[in-house]
């Protein structure tokens, strides 16, 4: 630095033992005060950490400051490095083996007292901590969190740039963008009755870029979104969003691949193996039942359809003879009494299915037996195949699911989700970062309520190239090019190649039910754009407060973003949503004409 600090020579978390004699100074805040038989010690902190102050009467100055000081006051000290003496270092702390020896303090402003602890174990309740935001951050894993949030912001930024990325911002104040979500609006002034729309996401414009020639698109790009936030859901956050020309999913996915690998090292000093394991949607809806599979865990479900074609157990033969499945899922050495396996059969049951089918495998007289409601319907042929196919033994317990194939996939998803917690399995250790691509989402699916196919995640995701001939004869059964990314159960992004022809994507938002004129009202920028040469392209968008949440092991987006809202999508700190003057509607052209709030 060229010019010396008017406050600070040093930093708090910077002295060690070879700093002692040195004459320091030191700015930060009154972390804690301790008060020891005629000397004062107290913690000073900074963005970098703590530092011991020790203050004693011989320095009558500061001795006075010091009786007088309040948590979270900001000072400058000036003093002198001392070892501490042997016996009282402190090994957990950077700094523990030296305090600094104060003979100067200058108060350089006060805090009013707290309302919480600026503790690392603050329990203030929410709205507490987001009104008080500022010293909420204050705390050194909050601190923690907003840096590795802006060192992945910036790991991207160079390896985008690295591949030849050129990073484009989009207009906020748009119209609607498909995303499936409720939008923002914001009232024109100049257009009387009309209003812009925040975006859900750069979609449009994103793949407007790819028809201008543009060809690598990048954008750490805030998205809005108005859903009810009962799940860890935020109005505006964060995605890592891009798009690429003249590419196929593979090219899209290495992409990926590279900037999360380049991202671990610099952020994390983790090395991930590449590529990413990749699988179909069909197939991880069959071993998993969920389309974010936690990999950390086996646990998988396994077909049995075949064994019980034709079983003389209705529910098992009639599943399969009417086009569903028969699905196990083998828990072994689960070792579940009665009462916690009538719980998980609740929980099945909640989630609408008839019944969960299990058998509990003891020893009987020396050999495995089938404990179970069921077992006397099954044949003595279809029985050792199970024990076969589970490899069952003593100690497991095996569940069905007999049905339609989704619901099936469904209900078994949920148990295997639920059986993690309750057998406490562990994660695997030597792989503590499972990615995982699940790709070939289905096109289209059936929206019982508007009557109409409607997309899975993007209206203007591709067909694989094979599936298309279904569109006229099975549009629920096209496989298409959306693919999501999981990280440990949970979904980090979602993407897809997109359909670079205007026929096509005329076609299948005909499917969805939108005649020319509303395909023209809706998406009349995209599809005109479309026409006048868009190269093939396809893109993804990554949920950066998500992936930040896990990186820092965080269980709420809330605690990586500076100032988040509440669950009812408020904000304590700056008092939004908030009435505004009367004046500001009128140059709106709103009037505000709610019904009278019910008498209390
Ligand atoms: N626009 C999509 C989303 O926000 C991401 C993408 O398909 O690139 O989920």
């Amino acid at each position: 630095m060229s010019h010396t600090q008017p406050y600070r020579t040093h930093s708090c978390n910077e002295l060690r033992a070879s700093h002692a004699g040195q004459t320091v100074q030191l700015a930060g805040w009154v972390h804690s005060r301790r008060d020891h038989g005629g000397v004062y010690f107290f913690d000073l902190r900074d963005r970098n950490g703590l530092v011991q102050v020790v203050v004693r009467p011989q320095e009558k100055e500061a001795f006075d400051i010091a009786a007088n000081l309040g948590a979270e006051h900001v000072l400058s000290v000036t003093g002198v490095v001392g070892k501490r003496p042997a016996g009282s270092e402190n090994p957990n702390l950077p700094t523990g083996a030296i305090e600094v020896s104060a003979q100067r303090i200058d108060v350089l402003n006060a805090s009013k007292p707290l309302p919480f602890e600026v503790g690392e174990h603050a329990h203030a309740s929410e709205e507490v901590r987001l009104k008080y935001r500022f010293l909420d951050l204050r705390r050194t894993r909050m601190l923690g969190n907003l840096t590795v949030r802006h060192k992945a912001a910036q790991s991207v930024r160079r390896y985008l740039d690295m591949n030849r990325f050129i990073e484009i911002e989009t207009p906020l104040l748009t119209k609607s963008t498909p995303e499936g979500a409720r939008d923002f609006l914001v009232p024109s002034r100049l257009s009387p009755g009309e209003f812009y729309a925040l975006p859900q996401s750069p979609q449009i414009f994103k793949q407007i870029l790819m028809v201008s020639g543009v060809e690598r698109y990048f954008q750490i790009a805030r998205n809005f979104r108005d859903e009810d936030l009962r799940s860890d859901r935020q109005p505006e956050h964060t995605q890592i969003d891009l798009e690429m020309s003249f590419v196929n999913e593979a090219n899209v996915h290495a992409l990926v691949e590279g900037m999360m690998q380049t991202m671990f090292r610099e952020v994390m000093g983790v090395e991930l193996n590449l590529p990413f394991p990749s699988l179909e949607y069909d197939e991880v809806m069959l071993r998993f039942g969920s389309d974010k599979p936690d990999m950390r865990y086996g646990l998988e479900i396994q077909d049995a359809s075949s064994l019980f074609k034709g079983s003389g157990f209705k529910v098992f033969g009639e599943a399969v003879s009417s086009g569903g499945a028969v699905r196990v899922l083998h828990a072994p050495d689960a070792a579940l009494s009665r009462a916690e396996i009538d719980k998980l059969v609740d929980l099945v049951k909640s989630l609408g299915a008839k019944g969960l089918a299990w058998i509990k495998w003891i020893e009987k007289e020396g050999k495995l037996h089938p404990e179970s409601p069921v077992a006397k319907f099954l044949s003595a042929g279809e029985m050792s195949a199970l024990i076969e196919l589970c490899k069952a033994k003593a100690g497991d317990v095996t569940f069905f699911g007999a049905g339609k194939t989704g619901d099936v996939a469904n209900h078994l998803g949920a148990l295997r989700k639920e059986l993690i917690v309750k057998l406490g399995l562990k994660p695997d250790e030597a792989a503590p970062w499972r990615f995982l691509w699940v790709k070939h989402f289905p096109l289209l699916e059936w929206d019982a309520e508007g009557k109409r196919w409607t997309f899975t995640h993007n209206p203007f995701t591709a067909p694989l190239a094979e599936e298309a001939s279904k569109l006229d004869t099975d549009p629920g059964n096209i496989k298409s090019h959306q693919y999501d990314l999981v990280l440990n159960g949970v979904e980090l992004g979602s993407g897809s190649i997109r359909n670079h022809r205007p026929d096509m994507q005329r076609r299948i938002l005909k499917l969805m039910g939108y005649d020319e004129a509303e395909q023209n009202r809706r998406f009349g920028l995209l599809l005109n754009a479309l026409e006048y040469g868009a190269p093939p392209h396809g893109g993804i968008g990554i949920g950066f407060d998500r992936l930040i949440a896990l990186l820092r092991g965080e269980d709420s987006i809330r605690e990586v973003i500076a100032f988040p809202k509440t669950q009812k999508g408020t904000d304590p700190l700056s008092e939004c949503p908030a009435p505004v003057d009367p004046k500001q509607l009128r140059e709106l052209h709103l009037k505000v004409d709610l019904p009278a709030p019910p008498k209390a």
